[in-house]
């Protein structure tokens, strides 16, 4: 883990908002999940999103199982640590995706074989 605490900072910040964005979603889809919060402040919004139906809703909910990983590598401390290969992943990388995983040679190659596409590999460096 190579990241300040300033960046550290500015990860958690950027997947609070990423977070938010995925409340706002959900109510907007699933407003019948919110029906208990009536007004009330933050926490009764995370009481509502552990009830079962929410929990099995967002489980299939790929940015949210992104963000659940990326908030535990955060607490991990190694949010910069590319999970294929274990290189670190930059800074600028992180704030552009908060929830990457993978360093951008790894997400290249992913990418290129999930579209099964032979693209160039980033083989300078
Ligand atoms: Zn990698």
């Amino acid at each position: 883990m190579s990241l300040t605490s300033n960046e550290q900072q500015q990860l958690t910040q950027a997947l609070a908002a990423l977070q938010q964005q995925i409340h706002d979603e959900l109510r907007r889809h699933q407003p019948q999940y919110f029906q208990v919060e009536a007004g009330a402040g933050d926490d009764a919004i995370a009481d509502v999103l552990s009830h079962d139906a929410v929990a099995q809703y967002l489980h299939q909910h790929t940015e949210w199982q992104a963000l659940q990983r990326a908030r535990a590598r955060l607490s991990e401390n190694v949010s910069d640590v590319c999970i294929e290969c274990g290189e670190t992943i930059p800074f600028v990388r992180l704030q552009a995706e908060p929830t990457a995983e993978r360093c951008i040679a790894c997400q290249t190659a992913l990418e290129a074989n999930e579209h099964r596409l032979h693209l160039h590999p980033h083989s300078s460096m």
